[in-house]
């Protein structure tokens, strides 16, 4: 029997398990709410781990594609104080492709490959137990049903109420991330000390990130504790404003650190928010959630992977058990909650490590997970 499933949100998750249904000759509907693929700018560089977002990709046949794309030398992380001395250079070995990077856009385009989304299909609703199957509401004002809606529609999902009241609370740390292009040409100092990978610059409850994408492109976040409307008193869309903001919480680090929100153009403010650790929710046949939608959890190299991951093996699950959907579904939720919390434990201690009243912390951090 060929169900009718729909998954929601055409991020790494959703495309995931499209991709691998797909692999399997399985019909799927990708419903995704952007009006075009490029509508939005796609965010920075994922590192996919080699047991969850490359297995991913394996159960979708694309390793060795991403493995082409994939930046390995883009695992390498430089740490520094905020008087800008290096305390940590980690470099990886040439062979080492535990967690290569690839830009975000890069992977979409990889996963989507031959899959037919609807573009433009934002989804408001969906409401379990119609009689054929979950009923999909559409802003459009069209419905349709299914036998399976997976939602994959990331933090602020609006297929989760369908099996959860849950939502995100705001950690208490925010970010305002900007960018710097060709970099190597325009800001050779700041190459330096990004180096291949990233740096990252740890001070009193605050931290500097910058990331390196592919063609010289960085991503460089300012992350700190503050009550969500700490910039109230600023224009956001005031780049100006912002940057005297920051460079007021940043007060006293060195020019060479500094020098990262200098040269930014736009800032973007995005207050961190998260899911309980242990989300988990009676089972609903005929709705289930992965990634972001299940486990929103602090942005420490984890979430993409996992989603990606529950994607590939959702989609393995539904291949090999047709006829019976719902037990397959039962069971995937198991496993993905248990390791979900997994997760969520460490990447929450993280949190509290990277942006903490002791910045040693962060540096310690480091170590236990990258030893050299
Ligand atoms: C700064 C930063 C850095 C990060 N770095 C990493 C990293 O290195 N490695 C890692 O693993 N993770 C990382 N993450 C986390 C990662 O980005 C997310 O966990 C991941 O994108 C979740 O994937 P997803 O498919 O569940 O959801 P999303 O990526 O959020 O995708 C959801 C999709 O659903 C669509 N959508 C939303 N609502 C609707 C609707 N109502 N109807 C239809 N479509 C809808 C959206 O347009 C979107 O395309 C990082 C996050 C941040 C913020």
């Amino acid at each position: 029997m060929r169900h009718r499933i729909a998954v929601v949100g055409g991020g790494p998750g959703g495309l995931a398990f499209a991709r691998v249904l797909h692999r399997h000759g399985r019909p799927v509907t990708v419903l995704e709410r952007d009006p075009a693929p490029d509508a939005r700018p796609p965010g920075g560089t994922l590192d996919l781990h080699e047991g969850l977002g490359q297995l991913a990709l394996d159960k979708a046949g694309l390793l060795a594609e991403f493995q082409e794309l994939s930046r390995p030398e883009g695992q390498a992380m430089r740490i520094l104080d905020t008087a800008g001395t290096v305390l940590r250079d980690w470099r990886p070995r040439p062979d080492d492709r535990a967690n290569p990077e690839i830009d975000r856009r890069q992977l979409r385009d990889l996963l989507l490959g031959p899959l037919d989304v609807q573009w433009g299909r934002g989804v408001t609703q969906v409401v379990p137990g119609a009689e054929d199957g979950a009923l999909v509401h559409f802003e459009d004002g069209r419905q349709e049903t299914f036998d399976l809606v997976v939602g994959a529609d990331g933090a602020w999902s609006r297929t989760r109420p369908a099996v959860s009241p849950v939502t995100p609370h705001y950690t208490g740390v925010t970010t305002v991330e900007t960018s710097l292009d060709d970099v190597d040409t325009r800001h050779p100092d700041l190459a330096r000390v990004i180096g291949d990978g990233s740096v990252a610059v740890y001070g009193v409850n605050r931290k500097l990130v910058a990331q390196r994408n592919s063609g010289g492109h960085v991503k460089v976040y300012a992350q700190f504790r503050a009550p969500l409307d700490w910039h109230a008193h600023l224009d956001p869309a005031d780049a100006e404003a912002v940057r005297s903001g920051l460079l007021a919480l940043f007060d006293g680090w060195a020019a060479s650190v500094l020098d990262l929100l200098h040269h930014g153009a736009v800032f973007v403010h995005r207050p961190l928010y998260v899911l309980p650790v242990s989300h988990t929710w009676t089972h609903v046949p005929g709705v289930t959630l992965l990634g972001d939608a299940a486990h929103l959890m602090p942005p420490l190299g984890a979430g993409a992977n996992l989603a990606m991951l529950e994607g590939a093996e959702l989609a393995e699950a539904v291949v090999a058990a047709p006829a019976d959907l719902d037990d397959a579904v039962r069971a995937f939720e198991e496993r993905m909650w248990a390791r979900a919390e997994k997760w969520a434990k460490i990447t929450t201690a993280g949190l509290e490590r990277l942006v903490s009243p002791d910045p040693a912390q962060a540096v310690a951090l480091f170590d236990q997970v990258q030893p050299s």
